[in-house]
C-alpha cells in the first residue's frame, strides 16, 4: 500500500471501479469548477497556512488522544485509546471538512454554502463555517431528523443558517441529499454544494478525505508518543465514511495496522432494519457516484434504520467500497443495543458521553479488546453525545452494568 494516498483516487475520481461523477449535464460545469479550483489551491501556501491557522486558533486542534483506562481494565484484554474528535469545535469531526470546503468556496468567490444534513452535525458544522467566513448557508434536513435532533436545528438557526425541511419519502438523510442537489441546480453560480462526507461525485470523496486526514496524521504522532509504537488496530464508525477515512489515512500505508470500519446493524439483519451497507449491499449507483449500495427488490436505494441518524445512509464512500473489496479494511457492524451499551459504558466508566454514531465504533472496539490481550486499539471518537442525551434518556434510560457484560458475552465482532 506504499504511495496509496497519492495513487487513489485516479484523476477521474475512481477507486478501482468505484467513484466517478454521474451528474445531470447542468451540474457538470459546477463540479468541474470545484475540482479545478481545489487542485489549483490545494498546494497553495497561503491556503494551507490559512487552514492551519483556523485549525489551531478556531477549532482547537490538535485534539488529544485519551487512554480509556477504566474500560480497558474492566475488559481485561487490549487497551483502548480514543482520538477525541468530540473536542473539535462544534463537537464532531465534521468541522474539519466544513472549514476546508468553506475556505475553498471563499477562494472561488462564492457567497453561499448549500448542504444536506442527517443528525444535524454536518449542518451545524457548515453553519459554523459559514458564520466564520461571513457567508450565507442553506441546510436541507429530513423532517424525521428535525424532530429527533431539535438542539442541532436550534444551533443552525442561531448560527444564521436557513433550515429547509424535507417532507418526502423517508424524510431522512437520503431525501435531504436529493433536495439539496435540486436547490444547488438553481444556485450553482453563487453557491457551492458542501457534501458532508467522503461521498458524492468526484472531487468530494478525495477532497473530504484530504480535509479529514489531519485526524489520522495527529493520531499517528500522538499514539506513537503515548505508547511507543503504532496501534495494532484502528477503528471508526462508517456512515458515509469521512471520520473513518480521516483516521485510516494516517495508517493505511502501514500494513501492520489492522483497520476496522463499523456500520449500524440497527434492529437486525432484515432489509429496512439496518444500514450495514458493506455486509448486505452490492455495487451500484447513488447520488452521482458508484459504490456499494443497499437496494430494495426494484434496485432502488433501500430504506435504512439506525439509532444514530448520522449513519442511516444506504450508500457508502467509494473509497470504502474499494478498500472492502481489496481487503485492506474489515467492515463489521454494531446493533442499536450494543451501541447503547457502549454509550452508557463510556459515559459511566470514562466520563465521556459519546455521540451514538461514535458509540458504534466503541461497541465494536470493546468486543475487539476482549479478544485481543496486550494489543492497542485506537478508536476515532467522532463526536460528543450532547445531541443524543434526551433521546437516549427518554427512550432507553440510563443503562445498567449488566448491559456491558451482556454485550461482551455475545459473539465476536462480525466481519463482512
Ligand atoms: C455524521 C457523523 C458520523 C458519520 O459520518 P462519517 O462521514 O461516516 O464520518 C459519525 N460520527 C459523528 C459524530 C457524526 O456526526
Amino acid at each position: 500500500m506504499k504511495n496509496y494516498l497519492k495513487q487513489f483516487p485516479n484523476k477521474d475520481g475512481y477507486f478501482g471501479e468505484y467513484g466517478g461523477a454521474f451528474i445531470p449535464p447542468q451540474l457538470e460545469p459546477h463540479f468541474l469548477e470545484i475540482a479545478e479550483a481545489y487542485d489549483r489551491i490545494a498546494g497553495d501556501a497561503s491556503y494551507i497556512n490559512e487552514l492551519r491557522y483556523i485549525r489551531k486558533h478556531f477549532q482547537g486542534r490538535p485534539t488529544p488522544i485519551s487512554h480509556a483506562r477504566n474500560l480497558s481494565r474492566l475488559i481485561g484484554g487490549g487497551n483502548i485509546y480514543l482520538k477525541r474528535e468530540d473536542l473539535n469545535h462544534s463537537g464532531a469531526h465534521k468541522l474539519n471538512h466544513c472549514m476546508g470546503e468553506a475556505l475553498l468556496a471563499k477562494h472561488m468567490g462564492k457567497k453561499k454554502l448549500i448542504a444536506e444534513t442527517g443528525a444535524g452535525q454536518h449542518g451545524v458544522a457548515l453553519a459554523t463555517a459559514a458564520a466564520y467566513f461571513d457567508m450565507q448557508c442553506e441546510i436541507h434536513m429530513g423532517e424525521v431528523d428535525i424532530a429527533k435532533e431539535h438542539p442541532n436545528v436550534v444551533r443552525m438557526k442561531l448560527l444564521g443558517a436557513e433550515v429547509v425541511p424535507v417532507g418526502f419519502g423517508g424524510k431522512t438523510l437520503k431525501e435531504a441529499v436529493d433536495s439539496a442537489f435540486m436547490s444547488y441546480l438553481e444556485q450553482g453560480d453563487d453557491a457551492i454544494y458542501a457534501i458532508g462526507s467522503v461521498v458524492g461525485p468526484h472531487p468530494f470523496p478525495k477532497m473530504v478525505r484530504a480535509f479529514q486526514q489531519i485526524v489520522g496524521e495527529e493520531a499517528r504522532e500522538q499514539i506513537v508518543e503515548m505508547t511507543g509504537h503504532l496501534p495494532d488496530h484502528a477503528v471508526a464508525c462508517v456512515g458515509g465514511g469521512s471520520n473513518a477515512m480521516g483516521l485510516f489515512a494516517g495508517f493505511i500505508e502501514d500494513e501492520a495496522v489492522a483497520l476496522h470500519g463499523v456500520e449500524p446493524l440497527g434492529r437486525g439483519t432484515k432489509l429496512g432494519e439496518h444500514a450495514a451497507t458493506m455486509t448486505y449491499g452490492k455495487p451500484g449507483q447513488i447520488h452521482g457516484f458508484k459504490c456499494i449500495v443497499l437496494t430494495d427488490e426494484n434496485g432502488e436505494p433501500a430504506p435504512v434504520h439506525s439509532i444514530a441518524s448520522g449513519l442511516d445512509y444506504p450508500g457508502v464512500g467509494p473509497e470504502h467500497s474499494y478498500l472492502h473489496d481489496i481487503g485492506r479494511v474489515s467492515y463489521g457492524a454494531a446493533t442499536d443495543q450494543e451501541t447503547l451499551s457502549a454509550f452508557w459504558a463510556l459515559s459511566r466508566h470514562e466520563g465521556i458521553i459519546p455521540a451514538l454514531e461514535s458509540s458504534h465504533a466503541i461497541a465494536y472496539a470493546l468486543k475487539l479488546a476482549k479478544r485481543s490481550p496486550g494489543e492497542n486499539i485506537l478508536v476515532n471518537l467522532s463526536g460528543r453525545g450532547d445531541k443524543d442525551l434526551d433521546y437516549v434518556a427518554d427512550n432507553f434510560g440510563y443503562g445498567e452494568e449488566l448491559d456491558l457484560m451482556k454485550m461482551l458475552q455475545s459473539a465476536e465482532p462480525e466481519f463482512a
